[in-house]
């Protein structure tokens, strides 16, 4: 077993689990812009069961385009965004790869909404470009 943990920034939140990932994904939508305040959301899909949240979390719900709610669980503190939910994917969590602390697990797999990237945004060509949710 792999083992997977991460924390905010300030400490207060972090989580341990079982490192199985079922897919990274580059994110380049216009909400994962705003709520990561950068050009992407890396986002680091686990069983949400196989995960243990020690701290207190914040959330905040939103519609996604889907008709989904989406969820972003967040340090109330210091703000980091640690994970986010989708009510279509019950069961899955997606973590944020930068406060993943096994940084050689995030292997992206693919960019979506690639037509809301920043132009600067450097991809790696030999991934899968989607221009929005991949069908
Ligand atoms: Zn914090
Ligand atoms: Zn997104």
């Amino acid at each position: 077993m792999t083992e997977i943990t991460g924390s905010c920034l300030c400490g207060n939140v972090s989580y341990k689990g079982d490192g199985e990932i079922k897919m990274v994904i580059n994110c380049h939508c216009t909400d994962c812009q705003q709520a990561t305040c950068s050009s992407h959301a890396t986002m680091v899909f686990v069983s949400e069961d196989a995960v243990e949240f020690t701290g207190e979390t914040s959330r905040f719900d939103h519609p996604a385009d889907s008709g989904n709610t989406l969820t972003k669980i967040f340090c109330g503190t210091c703000g980091s965004q640690v994970a986010g939910k989708n009510s279509g994917r019950q069961g899955v969590i997606g973590l944020r790869a930068g406060c993943v602390d096994q940084k050689e697990l995030i292997k992206p797999g693919a960019n979506i909404y690639c037509d809301s990237a920043i132009p600067s945004t450097a991809m790696d060509p030999k991934l899968k470009k989607f221009p929005a949710m991949p069908g």
